[in-house]
């Protein structure tokens, strides 16, 4: 009943990012997914992504060097044996960033096997019932001027979403007073029933995110993200005692150590780890249990497509996140990938991850072979 990994290809893919958006700590420049296919014995191909804005040849070296020739002829449905294997492994080399990139596009890819060989999507393999998930659209860079705001904001809600994510953080963090008043444009033009999501994107220290807060907070924000440096877990812990609004945090965390510091902190009300950083399903799935003991919520950092399997299954798992700077690269990697539905990603009922790659696409596009 077993089977065996025989052959692990990487391809790199990116695209730029027009018109130089930027947020309230960088400018994004680039978009690219490493994209993993493993390849068994038993004729079952797995895929898996990661995403990056620079670095991405890092990530693919790694895997085709390093993690790739330790993968054949293992079995793929030994998830936790590989998971702890190439942590311990890649320990010296980093327990953040790039490394843990790799290591989650692997991981993913051995679920999508998983899922493959057993004619089952994912959902269904980490006991989930739900087939669709709300997913709220992501956008409202800094860089905009406040009609440029309102008017994105406004086309996504025509776009049938019922949750809407803007940044916070103009000039570089140091005007918070300008942010307070795009917020009440914002609310003022979408109405009280449409959710209204702010991330700061690390920009300010506690006391000014403190005070943004209890400014902003009769426009209704359902939450607030990253007010403070994602390392700064006593910050956001006193940010957190300082607003009853929710605090959403976590796309800068990686394995269940970094979340259980910030619940430990008291650091966070809605964890926004994402699996293709922090260490793929097997490590995600550890992330989803510890909120669960922490009853806080569980919302993971855009990739929506890689998630909704994970969100669907979740008790706390509250809804997605739909990056509009991703939706063109995503939309030409992936063949049919699915698209929310009046604010709801529905999961395709396909096996594994239900998602095809655009092989045309991906292979004329390869930056990994150049
Ligand atoms: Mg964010």
């Amino acid at each position: 009943m077993s089977d065996t990994i025989e052959r692990v290809v990487v391809h790199l893919v990116s695209a730029p990012v027009p018109g130089g958006l930027a947020d309230a700590t960088r400018k994004v420049e680039s978009i690219g997914f490493t994209i993993v296919r493993i390849f068994t014995a038993n004729g079952v191909e797995g895929i898996g992504v990661t995403y990056h804005e620079v670095g991405g040849e890092a990530t693919k070296t790694l895997i085709d060097k390093a993690i790739a020739p330790r993968l054949i002829g293992r079995d793929p449905f030994d998830t936790e044996v590989l998971w702890q294997e190439f942590f311990g492994y890649l320990r010296g080399v980093g327990r953040k960033g790039l490394t843990f990139g790799a290591l989650s596009a692997v991981d993913i890819a051995l679920w999508d096997i998983k899922g493959k060989t057993l004619n089952l999507p994912l959902y269904k393999l980490f006991g989930g019932g739900r087939t669709s998930v709300p997913v709220y659209a992501s956008g409202g860079w800094t860089s905009y001027s406040d009609e440029q705001l309102v008017d994105e904001a406004q086309m996504m809600v025509d776009r049938g979403y019922s949750k809407v994510k803007v940044k916070v953080g103009v000039e570089a963090g140091t005007n918070p007073r300008r942010d307070v008043i795009r917020v009440k444009k914002l609310r003022e033009a979408l109405g009280p029933d449409v959710a209204l999501l702010l991330d700061a994107n690390n920009c300010w220290d506690a006391a000014t995110g403190a005070r943004f807060a209890n400014r902003v907070a009769e426009y209704d924000p359902l939450l607030i993200e990253e007010p403070v440096f994602a390392d700064d877990i006593p910050g956001l812990a006193r940010f957190k005692r300082s607003t009853d609004i929710p605090l959403g945090t976590g796309e800068h965390e990686y394995t269940r150590f970094g979340v259980r510091d910030l619940l430990l902190a008291d650091a966070v009300d809605i964890v926004q780890a994402d699996g293709t950083r922090a260490g793929g399903f097997t490590e995600m799935l550890k992330i989803a249990a510890l909120t669960q003991a922490w009853n806080v919520g569980f919302a993971p950092h855009a990739m929506e497509n890689i998630h909704l399997h994970l969100v669907a299954a979740a008790p706390n798992g509250l809804f997605l996140e739909r990056l509009l700077l991703f939706e063109e690269v995503t939309s030409r990697v992936f063949a049919d990938a699915p698209v929310p539905i009046d604010g709801q990603m529905h999961i395709p009922d396909l096996p594994g991850l239900g998602l095809n790659l655009d092989l045309d696409y991906v292979l004329a596009n390869d930056e990994g072979t150049a």
